[in-house]
């Protein structure tokens, strides 16, 4: 079978490799859609990675080819990418995403830009009749984006503002719509991208303007500043994009967050446990339509061209929203 091998810094190899084998809580699973997430361009550009050799991919969906059970044969599943350690406080809990010692597809161990890839049965989500596996693919980005978007806490009638019009801004939005908010506008250095939120029926952030619910997902200072000072007097603001550098306040805007009475939310992943299941509500969203993944998928390319679609990414010349590898 045929692998996207990540061998070094900007080093992207198609190899041929064996099978991989199952152990007894996993499954083969036949690779269908892998979306490439903004967090692996800087595990190709600049080797940001655990280890080399790297299958990355962690956003994937696809359909159990192999497995004990034969009631799983044939399943078309999601995957939740994060094994975790099940042994630490926060295992205890359920709340996997914070666990001490956790393992994850496509960036601590293989990931799924490769034909087969053996996945725990615990991390399948099976995806309901009538969602094409592209689609559930788009599965982590709504589940993170759901789970900001609780954190957050849409009562209804909330006008939301989001930094950052990427493929989780814009399902956050969605969710934000279906939750009940009067109208979500975005902000995002790039035009293009705003133009695009345009074609889905959001807004764009209006100078002046103030709002109850504020997402920063740009994970840039000037976000940060803008997002502190577009939100309302007690105002909710959470805080979701990885800071790419230090997120300096200036004392002015600081004091804004204690005048205006701001509360401040950290969100991290998403929830898969028991109590509350983003992964399951994300497809479930999916299938009755009231979130639509389709039209985020602007690109998609065969594995053999996976170079190209990182190519295409790095560049940022070519408008993209979420750029997918189909097999
Ligand atoms: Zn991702
Ligand atoms: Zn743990």
């Amino acid at each position: 079978m045929r692998a996207a091998v990540l061998t070094a810094t900007n080093t992207l190899v198609i190899e041929e490799r064996p099978m991989p084998v199952r152990g007894e809580d996993e499954v083969i699973l036949r690779v269908r859609a892998a979306g490439i997430c903004g967090s692996d361009l800087p595990r190709v550009f600049a080797g940001k990675v655990y280890h080399f050799p790297l299958v990355l991919g962690h956003e994937f969906a696809g359909e159990v080819v192999d497995a004990a059970d034969p009631a799983l044969i044939g399943t078309r599943a999601a995957i939740f990418p994060l094994l975790p350690c099940r042994k630490c406080a926060m295992c205890a809990e359920e709340e996997y995403p914070l666990c001490a010692d956790y393992d994850y597809y496509g960036s601590r161990r293989d990931g799924a830009m490769e034909e087969y890839l053996a996945v725990k049965i615990w991390n399948l989500i099976p995806v309901p009749e009538g969602l094409s596996l592209e689609e559930a693919a788009m599965c982590e980005p709504a589940a993170v984006a759901r789970h900001a978007i609780m954190r957050a806490g849409i009562s209804g009638g909330e006008r939301v503002l989001v930094f950052g019009a990427g493929p989780i801004g814009l399902m956050l939005g969605q969710w934000a719509m279906s939750m009940g908010a009067a109208s979500v506008a975005f902000a995002d250095i790039d035009e293009r991208k705003l133009v695009f939120a345009e074609t889905m029926g959001f807004g764009r952030q209006t100078e002046g303007a103030k709002y109850d619910v504020v997402i920063e997902g740009a994970g840039a200072p000037s976000a940060l500043q803008g997002a502190i000072a577009a939100a309302e007097p007690f105002g909710r603001l959470v805080l979701m994009g990885n800071a790419s550098r230090d997120m300096d306040i200036p004392q002015a805007v600081y004091q804004q967050i204690l005048r205006k009475q701001l509360t401040l939310t950290g969100t991290w992943n998403s929830s898969y446990n028991s109590r509350v299941n983003d992964w399951k509500a994300a497809l479930e969203a999916m299938a009755s339509g009231a979130l639509s993944a389709k039209p985020l998928i602007t690109h998609t390319y065969p594995l053999e061209e996976v170079r190209a679609a990182f190519d295409m990414m790095g560049g940022r010349e070519a408008f993209y929203n979420k750029v997918m590898i189909v097999m």
